[in-house]
């Protein structure tokens, strides 16, 4: 699904370039839950951006649904990110003058998915998250973890193949953390793949794969056997 070949990304400050990262090579199959983790710094958001079509590599092959996409111009690459791609923010990114409701229609619209269907759609994941009572709230009269949990129900509400998520449970107790790792544990066994970036050697655990980053390389690629 994904093939990341010598995936360099530098940044120009003047005649100097900062490397970001170096040499980054590696296969992620369909199905595959997999979370990034390493030291601040390392690279990890980059690296998730640009396999989430949000950055460019400077160098280097990238393959997306056997797709090269390392060059893809600007539209195709917006249309291929709303057809597949559901990204979940660390910062919720929900739009303050739309209620719970309407912030999960948007991605909808954007797709034009018919009416009937975006309703049902709607019913669905706000039903999955435990939210129907809330639909006609606004995003400030929720708390941080249940705008993080809208986040998320609007990246999955596009039905994506490929769900990518920068520290989803960031701000979140434990509780609404664990919740969130048990709604996209049952995505990826319905077949969604998800890609993670996280501290947490607990969130990291619902995954069966780990890529540890250190100054922008793959240091380690560790199997995971899940057993929460
Ligand atoms: P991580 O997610 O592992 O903490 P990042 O991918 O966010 O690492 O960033 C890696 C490095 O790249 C950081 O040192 C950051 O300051 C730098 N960086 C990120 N974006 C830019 C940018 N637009 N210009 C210059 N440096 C950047
Ligand atoms: P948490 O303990 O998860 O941080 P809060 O204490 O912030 O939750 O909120 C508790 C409940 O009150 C939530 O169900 C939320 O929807 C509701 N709530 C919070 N702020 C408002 C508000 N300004 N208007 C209406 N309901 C609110």
């Amino acid at each position: 699904m994904i093939s990341l070949t010598n995936i360099e990304r530098y940044f120009q400050n003047g005649f100097t370039k900062t490397y970001i990262l170096r040499y980054v090579s590696t296969e992620i199959k369909e199905g595959e839950f997999v979370s990034i983790m390493g030291p601040s710094g390392a690279g990890k958001s980059t690296l998730l951006n640009i396999i989430g079509l949000l950055d460019q590599p400077t160098s280097g092959e990238y393959l997306l649904f056997d797709q090269p996409v390392h060059n893809l111009s600007e539209r195709k690459r917006s249309e291929l990110y709303k057809a597949a791609i559901g990204f979940v923010f660390q910062a919720y990114h929900l739009i303050d003058e739309l209620t719970v409701y309407e912030n999960l229609e948007t991605p909808l619209l954007y797709k034009n998915v018919p009416s009937s269907e975006r309703k049902s759609r709607i019913a669905d994941i706000l039903d999955r998250f435990n939210m129907v009572a809330k639909k006609d709230l606004f995003p400030n009269q929720l708390s941080g973890g249940q705008q993080q949990l809208v986040g998320i129900a609007r990246a999955l509400v596009g039905q994506p193949k490929l769900i990518l998520a920068d520290e989803p449970t960031g701000n979140l107790q434990s509780a609404q953390a664990e919740e969130i790792m048990q709604v996209f544990k049952q995505l990826n066994q319905e077949g969604v793949t998800i890609i993670q970036v996280t501290h947490s050697e607990k969130n990291a655990a619902y995954g069966n794969r780990i890529l540890h980053l250190s100054d922008g390389k793959i240091v380690h690629d560790e199997h995971v056997t899940t057993n929460v």
